[in-house]
């Protein structure tokens, strides 16, 4: 029996030898390597070498299994036939098994999967077909909203409707929205996402593609679709997302009650955005004092917020007064004050403020929903495509929806960025004023101080697209 060679149903170069069948694996300088198809199901380690110079085959055969019936190989490269034509061409799965038999010889249709087994299979590959906007035709019972094509506007909504009941019982929501996964190439320019909290994680829940962003009547259709659609009558106490007025109105707006508040990891990305906007990072990083002072700044955030003012005031003229000749820190401090502490400002101090948050025992930053986004990302990177976005998207929500529903005990993991240190609770409690009790200069400093160590800025690049 001589070697063969040929291609695998998906394209992929082969040889097939003595009912053994051998894929591509890769070229290296002299050879390239050829692996035995059941590596992985029989952890087989049998190979084929292919000499580049003269073409001369040699074979590694320690195989963990039997050759395949040339019947049963032909039975499987059908029923890959079969799963294609329904996954990428879209065809009735019923007529495609009706098609397919007549052509089939008895030996080989003796070795193929049950009728009831090879129905589910393709009707698996049928939910992995893509309609014309590229949404796999599984994932449609998800689409809470779309806009159509006819606008310029565009903006689709899916929802993991399994998790509705217990998104609607929570006490804390996470919006945040993102750049980096979507593209022209997708036809979106933003994915922005609704988390909620449950057993110290967060749940991802909705997302939508937005194909702009600029304008606050996105942010309010998305909303209202989100609460008239899941019959949502309140919002939760509390909703934690990124610095972006439009969506903050825009959520206001339809849940009145809810506190709203930006992410404390987000303000920390946005203090450091803006010392390197002054070209001050490289001071930051250098002059350890000089870190610690903007560490401080950055938790005014955890005052009462009717001290926040004042403190910004004494950091100022008490603490930043060395620095304070250098024109840079000076426009620096000013541009802090217009956006965060002037009566006027861009994000009031309410918005900002986690004094309670904390004292609630809740989480004040929204950062673990990074992860969701870093992995959407990564696969983004690989494949920049609406199908494949799809695919890991309903992925990641089905993997986290195994995780609501097994019981808690078992799979949540601490997780750093959500178990709140105990000691900065206890710092915020022994803060508390006592009925007479007056405010000393040296108490704010210090209670700055001792929060910056707790809680200093995480050095990371901005993620999230909050600006
Ligand atoms: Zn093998």
């Amino acid at each position: 029996m001589s070697v063969q060679k040929g291609l695998t149903t998906k394209g992929k170069e082969m040889y097939l030898y003595e009912g053994f069948e051998y894929i591509y694996h890769y070229t290296g300088k002299a050879a390239t390597k050829y692996v035995c198809r059941e590596l992985r199901k029989f952890k087989c380690n049998a190979y084929l070498i292919v000499n580049r110079k003269n073409g001369m085959v040699t074979i590694h055969r320690r195989h963990m299994h039997n050759p395949k019936l040339q019947e049963l190989r032909e039975a499987e490269q059908a029923v890959e036939k079969m799963k294609r034509a329904v996954e990428v061409r879209g065809e009735n799965p019923k007529s495609v098994v009706e098609n397919f038999q007549p052509n089939l010889s008895t030996k080989v249709l003796q070795e193929m999967p049950s009728i009831s087994a090879l129905h589910r299979r393709l009707s698996r590959a049928n939910s992995r077909h893509c309609n014309e906007d590229g949404v796999p035709v599984g994932m449609l019972q998800y689409l809470l909203y779309d806009s159509g094509t006819s606008t310029d506007d565009r903006m689709m909504i899916f929802c993991k409707t399994e998790m509705v009941r217990e998104f609607e019982k929570s006490d804390l929501w996470f919006c945040d929205g993102t750049f980096r996964v979507a593209s022209q190439k997708m036809g979106f320019k933003k994915l922005y996402t609704v988390h909620f909290f449950k057993n110290n994680f967060a749940f991802a829940i909705i997302f939508a593609l937005m194909q702009t962003t600029s304008k606050k009547v996105i942010y309010e259709k998305f909303f209202e679709i989100i609460k008239n659609k899941l019959n949502l009558s309140f919002g939760p106490k509390m909703m934690i997302c990124d610095f972006d007025h439009r969506a903050i109105i825009a959520f206001k707006s339809k849940f009145p009650a809810t506190r709203v508040a930006g992410s404390h990891f987000l303000l920390g990305q946005n203090i450091i955005k803006s010392l390197k906007s002054f070209s001050l990072y490289k001071l930051y990083e250098e002059d350890a004092a000089f870190k610690f002072l903007i560490q401080k700044l950055y938790c005014l955030s955890l005052l009462p917020p009717r001290e926040v003012r004042t403190a910004f005031y004494l950091l100022c003229e008490i603490e930043f007064t060395e620095y304070q000749e250098l024109p840079a820190v000076d426009k620096f401090l000013k541009c802090f004050r217009r956006y965060y502490i002037s009566s006027r400002a861009v994000y009031p101090i309410s918005f900002w403020n986690h004094n309670q948050t904390v004292l609630d025992g809740y989480p004040k930053t929204n950062n673990f929903l990074n992860g969701l986004h870093n992995i959407l990302h990564n696969n983004f990177q690989i494949d920049p495509t609406l199908p494949n976005f799809f695919k890991t998207a309903f992925k990641q929500m089905d993997l986290q929806y195994e995780k609501l529903v097994k019981p808690p005990e078992s799979c949540y993991p601490s997780n750093k960025y959500i178990q709140l240190p105990e000691k900065l609770k206890e710092l915020l409690e022994n803060y508390v004023l006592t009925d007479g009790q007056q405010r000393s200069t040296d108490d704010i400093i210090t209670f700055l101080g001792t929060a910056a160590l707790l809680t200093p800025i995480k050095d990371v690049s901005p993620i999230s697209a909050s600006d």
